[in-house]
């Protein structure tokens, strides 16, 4: 399967690039947006694609060409402001779906945040919720496709070392989950058919990456 990360110089699109390279029966199409951050890919052996989420959908388009499945992990981050959020994390998302749509690329899987209902809008701090907001529209976007979408809901990321043990379910209990983690979960979504049409979120857990996605 050729696998398209968006947001692929960030911190799980790279370890996700890494295992998919590492995986040997996938390939990786790293969607990043400066040359400077290609040496990275290419000596993983990945494919790149310059494109900035900013961009029009026919950029986005033409990076979707000639694969078989895209991971959306892009974001703004916390160090910019909410005309970011809006750009990139809904609109970049947007597009990203429009683009799948317009090549007619099926698979997408969707990082998302924990909680993207409405209440989890209305809850969160002020600083916070326009970031909520965002990933709630996106997600709803993606839902009103017929892409074969999955969407993960991770809870707060942190940059611990793998275990490889995670929790998943429609509703867990609020907690963190290495990014590493995450990336695997991700790698073992996108190739898996039986998690089409599904949304879980992720924590830390007792159960193996495989064992526990068969749960859901
Ligand atoms: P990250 O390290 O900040 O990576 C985000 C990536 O998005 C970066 O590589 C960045 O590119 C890219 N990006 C930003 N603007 C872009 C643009 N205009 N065009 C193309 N790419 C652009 O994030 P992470 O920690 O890996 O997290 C990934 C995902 O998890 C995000 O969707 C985030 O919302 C979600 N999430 C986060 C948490 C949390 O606790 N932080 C919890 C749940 C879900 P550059 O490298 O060029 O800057």
């Amino acid at each position: 399967m050729n696998i398209l990360v968006v947001g692929a110089n960030g911190q799980i699109g790279k370890h996700l690039v890494k295992y998919i390279q590492e995986s040997g029966e996938h390939q990786a199409k790293a969607m990043i947006r400066k040359q400077e951050q290609e040496q990275y890919f290419k000596d993983l052996g990945a494919e790149t694609a310059l494109v900035d989420l900013e961009g029009s959908i026919d950029d986005i388009a033409k990076a979707v060409e000639g694969v078989d499945a895209i991971v959306f992990t892009a974001g703004s981050g916390p160090h910019t402001g909410p005309d970011k959020t809006i750009l990139i994390d809904l609109d970049g998302a947007v597009k990203t779906i429009e683009a799948a749509k317009q090549v007619g690329v099926k698979r997408f899987v969707m990082v998302s945040s924990f909680d993207t209902s409405r209440e989890a809008v209305l809850e969160a701090p002020d600083s916070f919720s326009p970031y909520v907001a965002a990933k709630l529209y996106a997600d709803e976007w993606l839902l009103n496709t017929d892409l074969d979408y999955t969407i993960v809901h991770p809870g707060r990321l942190t940059n611990d070392s793998g275990t490889g043990k995670v929790q998943v379910a429609e509703k867990v209990e609020r907690g963190s989950i290495p990014r590493e983690d995450v990336a695997k979960v991700l790698l073992a979504t996108v190739d898996n058919d039986s998690l089409i049409g599904k949304r879980f979120q992720l924590v830390e857990g007792d159960t193996a990456v495989e064992d526990a996605l068969k749960s859901l």
